[in-house]
């Protein structure tokens, strides 16, 4: 598969290529021609001439159509997902169905006029006028996208952005890069004019900082980890910046809890999407009384949790992202082992297959439970109480989601006023959200401003008020 880089809606005729290659096999999945410096240039020029004109009809009908058109693909972008990021394809299946999701719901956005209206003779300061609030799309925003949702995470920059009538640049992972383009064609094909989106994978100075860095683009949002985020602002400058990064999601389990959905919540959160998820269940903190009746199921569990050739219907765990990415997981749960972890299964790597791992006794200054580690590994450490399992659980510079097992009101809403991060989900896996609800952490995962599609939209606009004296 030969792809370009699209520059206002027409691929790239020249540069240098990119070679993909699939995790599992190593075999070339495709090459894409790279974006240069002066393209990205142009595509700032491009998207601050896009149409400006662009009704809610028209965006929506956009919106809808792409969504038609992905159900139609699903199988082929499941399975483009797969070849070039090694999730296994019981996940890409799944991760579609979350862009249809998002698409839906940035269609039904983009008909949604959040105008407010405010008296203004409601004060002895005020006058017998009418205030008005609108929403106008920014000149010009970026969108800078991770590997591990390579659909996804493109959806959910994309589609709010058009919903809100703003053009986008878009640099998608260069690991995953060819899912992005492919989206964008299907984008065009919709009928999206070329101007309001262009793809852009390229060196990083020339691409990705060039984007931030540059003041004509108003708005970045960046999805990745916590060490590239927090370079950004000193590049960014004066400009709004919506930052979604790393995780280290506990999931604790309280006395009370149900055994069976903990060990059920632990295994999810631990290994689904080759345990490559921002909101991943990192640390599965256990009351000590029931640690001893917990352990043998969630091994039980995982042992479900097949992992091998991601093409293979019945996987459950395919590769991690590349052979390094394994090595490194391997290094950490090394670590873990010397400083007196004990792994009950798991713990071997094939290439970039990563076993789904069980670890006890981890100790609580590890690496494996201070750290995120980006891989199937479920680390469970044992807690005195309550408060230790909050206090814990805070003990993190990452403030992303959590989940509680608990059939206890009153622990639940400890843990919902008490756990420093942006959810909290009781009785489910760090990573439960429907595509519009508010998401987004606090701490070094994220400024606290939040995405999901009704958020995001409003990161893509500004609200402009205006008062008028009937
Ligand atoms: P990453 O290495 O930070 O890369 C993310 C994106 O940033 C890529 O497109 C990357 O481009 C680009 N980039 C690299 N250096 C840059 C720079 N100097 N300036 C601007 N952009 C730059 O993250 P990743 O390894 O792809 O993704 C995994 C991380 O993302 C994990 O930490 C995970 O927790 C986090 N994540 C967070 C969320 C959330 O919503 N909070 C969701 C998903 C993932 P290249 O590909 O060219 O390097």
């Amino acid at each position: 598969m030969n792809l370009a880089c699209y520059l206002a809606g027409q691929p790239l005729a020249a540069g240098r290529t990119l070679a993909i290659r699939n995790p599992y096999s190593g075999e070339t999945v495709g090459q894409v021609l790279m974006a240069a410096k002066p393209d990205t240039e142009a595509a700032i020029h491009h998207a601050l001439q896009a149409p400006r004109n662009l009704s809610r009809l028209e965006r929506h009908t956009i919106l809808d159509r792409a969504r038609q058109l992905l159900a139609d693909r699903l199988e082929t972008f499941a399975q483009l997902i797969t070849a070039e990021s090694g999730l296994c394809l019981r996940e890409t299946r799944y991760e579609i169905g979350r862009s249809l999701d998002v698409l839906r719901f940035a269609a039904m956005e983009a008909l949604r006029d959040d105008g407010q209206t405010f008296a203004a003779d409601v004060s002895p300061n005020g006058r017998p006028r009418k205030i008005f609030t609108t929403r106008d799309p920014v000149a010009c925003a970026a969108a800078i996208t991770p590997f591990n949702h390579p659909l996804n995470q493109v959806t959910h920059k994309v589609a709010p952005a058009l919903a809100a009538g703003t053009p986008l640049i878009l640099k998608p992972s260069e690991k995953t890069p060819l899912t992005a383009l492919r989206f964008a064609a299907l984008l065009y094909e919709a009928g999206l004019p070329g101007p309001m989106l262009s793809v852009l994978v390229g060196p990083t100075p020339d691409v990705a900082e060039l984007l931030v860095k540059d003041p004509r683009v108003e708005v970045v949002c960046f999805t990745g980890s916590v060490a590239v985020g927090k370079r950004l602002p000193a590049l960014a400058g004066y400009k709004r910046l919506v930052l979604e990064l790393g995780g280290n999601d506990p999931l604790i389990v309280l006395e009370d809890a149900d055994l069976d959905v903990a060990a059920h919540l632990a295994a999810e959160g631990s290994f689904r999407n080759s345990g490559q998820r921002c909101t991943a269940v990192k640390r599965i903190l256990v009351h000590t009384r029931i640690a001893d009746a917990f352990i043998p199921r969630l091994v039980a569990k995982t042992a479900e949790y097949r992992c091998g050739n991601p093409a293979d219907p019945e996987t459950r765990v395919g590769t991690v992202i590349d052979e390094p990415a394994a090595i490194q997981l391997m290094a950490v749960l090394h670590e873990a082992i010397i400083d007196g972890a004990r792994v009950l299964t798991g713990g071997k790597r094939r290439g970039a297959l990563f076993e789904p791992t069980v670890v006890t006794e981890v100790p609580r200054h590890s690496r494996l439970i201070r750290e995120e580690t980006f891989g199937p590994i479920a680390p469970v450490v044992r807690t005195d109480d309550l408060d230790d399992a909050i206090a814990l659980a805070n003990d993190t510079p990452y403030g992303l989601s959590s989940g509680v097992v608990t059939q206890r009101l009153d622990h639940a809403l400890a843990c919902v006023k008490h756990l420093r991060c942006g959810t909290v989900n009781i009785n489910e896996v760090p990573g439960f959200r429907t595509e519009n609800s508010p998401f987004g952490g606090i701490k070094d995962s994220g400024l606290g401003i939040k995405e999901g599609v009704i958020e995001a939209v409003r990161n893509f606009s500004t609200v402009k008020t205006f008062s008028l004296p009937w």
